[in-house]
């Protein structure tokens, strides 16, 4: 690869830059400076296309995007960035060349680090740095280990955010809810390099290290998975029922293996206090943000349904539960449960409870007040004791039992929900409170959020259909036939990696090897037999397609010879003639050969001569019907 030397730099103002785009070391520079960036790209290569006199004239215009750089033929703009106060240094990428003339925007986190203000001067200097192929990180915290596959997210961030890495810098990895930081501690092949298209081993310092994910893999596969969760989850056996509690605003994670193809329940009997419960298998810690299943009913019996065909349940996987109390008035104080889903006790204990309190009978008449069916001769008796003890309210036409219970009976204000006045904060702050996903969108309810969260949210964390990487969602791809495919920017990326096909050596991309290899299926099933097979069933040989033995039979050579004939027969009459005497032959003596098993052969030769003649006659000389009818209707032959 030739080197390019790039002798642009110039000394700028700091700005910050447009929120969105500060995750990454990408920063937004003059238009002014592209002109000279191109001109030096020119210089060292004259098959270079881009058209330069276009941009020299139009330096005033801002929103000029970076140009696209192809892979492999040029290298990344990158830049070196220093405080010549400081001597601070650091790399950057760049993002757009939109910045006011003579100014520079810079993420927040190198402001840090170059120890600048606003205003503040740095030089910004083009440099070349080499392709990274080593990156030794160091974590900042334990917390990483909450990454379940931090090689995977590093990758992704890289891909998306990042153009270069230095030595000494900090790289904050956004992961579901939160972000983890590292510092970069080593790097080869310099102390700063280019990480686009790259192929780039990522390691962890220190003795703490993570497991890689192919050991996690094959750990996973064989059945010890659960030993990687995080300590402080508990494990739950499936059947055996666990009491806990939780503090005041406490959370307590739970895991547990589910090795059937059946549907099971989770059971949370309240005793005292409240709180929620979230189930995941992505999520070590579920919680509101990050959870697959969920369940918010309010009441002392509380049980989560996970079907079988549910499109995230998985067999042979942890699950993980977490469960929050809610409220700062008491402790959460529960019993857990997994177990195996019985459906039918579900149903029956449901409709039980409905059947309680009607009469069907036909002399029914109905309670004005709690509106229940009771029989004639009783009503009286009903409406004493109801007018005492019960209250119909207006507004839903629940019946509670005057005194407490009608006193806590609430009904919200916002909407059609009532119920006891317990359930009313939790409402309020589930169902009308303003609840913010990390990825800066805002929902009205904690239902719609956590729809948001299942379905389009940019963090959510899904497995790459091609890597099968756990990584964040990210962006639905932009190009239109990536877009088609559901892709998201990352599969888009994943998936345009290519392979080679082991049937015809050919470069496929990830995304069509699905159609290539319906291709070469297709090209299969339409193949020729390798060669054309003698008709007689028996017989392995090619048929006599040249040659005196060619015949009309499509029989092989040795299976023809016996039908042969030097005389010429243009009509083939005499072959017919031939074909019937051997039938006949066989019929009446078998084919006379000793090897020969064919049970028909010798036992047909045993009928008596006017049987077999019937027999064909019978059969309209189709021979292969003659054994069937014989024994059907001649006396079995006394050998
Ligand atoms: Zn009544
Ligand atoms: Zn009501
Ligand atoms: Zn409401
Ligand atoms: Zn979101
Ligand atoms: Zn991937
Ligand atoms: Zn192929
Ligand atoms: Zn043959
Ligand atoms: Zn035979």
């Amino acid at each position: 690869m030739p080197q390019r030397s790039v002798p642009w730099s110039s000394v700028l103002r700091v700005r910050p830059i447009p929120s969105g785009s500060d995750k990454g070391d990408r920063i937004v520079l003059p238009s002014s400076v592209l002109p000279h960036l191109l001109d030096g790209d020119d210089h060292h290569h004259n098959n270079n296309n881009n058209n330069n006199d276009d941009d020299d004239g139009g330096s005033g215009g801002a929103g000029l995007s970076a140009p696209p750089h192809t892979p492999h033929t040029t290298a990344p703009y990158t830049f070196e960035l220093t405080n010549e106060e400081t001597g601070r240094a650091t790399h950057a990428g760049v993002l757009e060349f939109s910045a006011q003339e003579g100014t520079v925007c810079l993420p927040r986190w190198m402001w840090r680090s170059l120890d600048v203000a606003e205003d503040g001067r740095i030089a910004v200097r083009a440099k070349q740095l080499p392709k990274g192929t080593w990156a030794q990180l160091q974590p900042l915290s334990e917390q990483y280990r909450h990454i379940r596959d931090y090689r995977a997210a590093f990758e992704a961030h890289l891909r998306a955010c990042h153009t270069t890495l230095t030595v000494g810098e900090t790289i904050a990895v956004p992961y579901g809810a939160d972000v983890y930081e590292f510092r970069v501690r080593a790097l080869k092949p310099a102390d700063a390099i280019v990480v686009v298209d790259t192929d780039l081993t990522v390691e962890l310092e220190g003795p703490a290290q993570l497991l890689s994910s192919d050991d996690r893999a094959r750990e996973h596969a064989a059945g010890t998975g659960a030993e990687e969760a995080a300590p402080e989850t508990t494990l739950l056996a499936v059947g055996v029922p666990v009491k806990d509690r939780a503090d005041i605003r406490g959370r307590r994670y739970y895991r547990f293996v589910w090795r059937k193809r059946a549907d099971m329940v989770v059971r949370l009997s309240v005793q005292a206090g409240d709180g929620d419960y979230y189930v995941s298998i992505l999520d070590k810690t579920p919680d509101l943000l990050n959870h697959t299943w969920s369940n918010w009913a309010g009441g002392r019996e509380r049980s989560l349904h996970i079907a079988a065909r549910d499109p995230a349940f998985a067999e042979n996987e942890t699950y993980f539960i977490g469960v929050h109390a809610f409220g700062d008035k008491e402790p959460f104080v529960y019993t857990l449960l997994v177990d195996e889903h019985a459906e039918a006790e579900e149903e029956q204990a449901s409709t039980g409870a409905a059947s309680t309190a009607t009469y069907a009978g036909e002399d029914a008449e109905q309670c004005a007040r709690c509106l229940a069916m009771v029989p004639a001769q009783a009503i009286r008796l009903h409406r004493g004791f109801c007018e005492r003890n019960n209250v119909r309210c207006e507004q839903c036409g629940r019946v509670t039992r005057a005194g407490e219970e009608t006193d806590r009976h609430w009904h919200c204000r916002e909407c059609d929900e009532c119920g006891d006045i317990a359930l009313a904060e939790k409402h309020r702050y589930l169902m009308h409170r303003l609840h913010h996903c990390t990825c800066g969108d805002a929902y009205d309810s904690a239902v719609t959020l956590a729809r948001h969260r299942a379905t389009d949210c940019a963090e959510r964390l899904v497995h790459c259909r091609y890597c099968r990487n756990l990584l964040p969602r990210g962006k639905l791809a932009t190009e239109p036939h990536s877009r088609l495919m559901g892709l998201t920017e990352h599969e888009a990326y994943c998936g345009g990696r290519t392979i080679t096909c082991a049937q015809c050596q050919m470069a496929v991309r990830l995304h069509d090897v699905k159609v290539h290899m319906q291709l070469h299926d297709a090209a299969r099933e339409q193949r020729p037999p390798p060669f054309a097979r003698c008709r007689n069933d028996n017989c392995t040989r090619a048929r006599a397609d040249h040659g005196p033995a060619r015949n009309v039979l499509d029989l092989c050579e040795a299976c023809f010879g016996p039908l042969w004939s030097s005389v010429d027969d243009p009509d083939r009459q005499k072959l017919v003639m031939r074909v019937a005497r051997r039938y006949h032959l066989q019929l009446m003596d078998g084919c006379e050969k000793h090897s020969c098993h064919n049970e028909a052969d010798s036992r047909m030769a045993a009928y008596d001569v006017a049987w077999l003649i019937e027999a064909l006659k019978q059969c309209d000389d189709d021979t292969s019907k003659v054994d069937t009818w014989l024994r059907q209707n001649a006396p079995t032959p006394k050998c």
